[in-house]
């Protein structure tokens, strides 16, 4: 039984994809419509019948749809939002997947009318593989999906909240703020440590590319599966996410140069200390 007549997609790539082939596994929609800026990603689409039909422009794929989702990089929801906000149909739903919640809010909700529900969302699933072909089914399955509703419609909210738990995801609600901080501490910050431990090592000429590859053990292989991530998405996260970040980049350079200190000057029950109250943590967490 569908949740909603028809679904409009923007952005067709690894979120907006496997959305697409959730839906269908559950039967969340009647109809998916689509659109990508780029021709080719739509021609993609369209070739491998990623939703039921792929328009030409943003609005067009939006004209009468039910619920529309925007999975476009962060920094082009703003744009998006303007494009389609004449065609959206009374009562409709528009939601986002973004990563970052506060600067989506801030740059969508300027442009729509009244007469929708914006409920923005942001599913904690993905990997490091972006575009068309990217998504599958399974990406949402037992992955939280976290709502930022503020005052929007308790049934409109509750309608998206079944179609994400429809998707396989479980859902929480939060507010922009608080969903920030915690995303810069579990997602983004440890992204950006990866960045820069794989910068670290491409910059060891002394360590060549086949000896990284060859011994790397768990933890960097790690590393540099999540530096592969699209950098326009990764781009456009520090630039909207900006004060939870450099919040806990602060606090994470601090206890760097602390155990930097312990390291050089032999402090071992500083270093046995640090780790075991970290291995308690992860204990406490599993
Ligand atoms: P992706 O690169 O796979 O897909 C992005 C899509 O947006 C592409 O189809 C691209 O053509 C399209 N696009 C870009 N600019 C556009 C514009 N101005 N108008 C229309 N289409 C445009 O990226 P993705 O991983 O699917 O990410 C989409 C959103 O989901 C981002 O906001 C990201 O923060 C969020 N997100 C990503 C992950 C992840 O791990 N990849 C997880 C959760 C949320």
């Amino acid at each position: 039984m569908p949740i909603y007549d028809r679904v409009a997609l923007i952005g067709l790539g690894l979120i907006a994809g496997s959305m697409s082939h959730a839906m269908r596994r559950a039967g969340l929609a009647g109809e998916i419509t689509g659109y990508a800026r780029s021709a080719e990603t739509r021609a993609t689409a369209a070739e491998i019948g990623l939703v039921d039909r792929v328009c030409d422009s943003a609005a067009a794929a939006c004209e009468g749809a039910d619920l529309i989702v925007l999975a476009v990089p962060v920094g082009a929801m703003s744009d998006v939002a303007a494009e389609i906000a004449p065609v959206l149909k009374l009562g409709a739903t528009v939601s986002d997947v973004g990563s970052v919640k506060k600067a989506v809010i801030e740059a969508v909700s300027p442009h729509l009318p009244e007469t929708v529900h914006f409920i923005p969302a942001h599913p904690l699933a993905g990997t490091e593989h972006s575009g068309p072909r990217s998504g599958f089914a399974e990406l949402f399955d037992n992955r939280w999906c976290i709502l930022v509703p503020g005052d929007a419609d308790r049934a409109a909210v509750e309608r998206l909240e079944a179609f994400w738990q429809g998707l396989g995801a479980n859902t929480e609600e939060m507010d922009a703020e608080h969903h920030d901080l915690v995303l810069a501490v579990t997602s983004h910050t440890p992204h950006l440590i990866a960045y820069t431990m794989v910068g670290v090592a491409d910059d060891l000429r002394r360590v060549t590319d086949s000896e990284v590859i060859k011994y790397s053990a768990a933890g960097f292989r790690d590393f540099t599966r999540i530096a592969a991530s699209d950098p326009t998405m990764w781009r456009d996260v520090f630039l909207t996410n900006k004060d939870a970040t450099l919040e806990i980049l602060g606090r994470f350079t601090e206890e760097l140069f602390a155990l930097q200190r312990a390291i050089r000057t032999g402090d071992g029950a500083h270093l046995h200390d640090y780790f075991t109250r970290t291995r308690a943590i992860r204990r406490g967490i599993i």
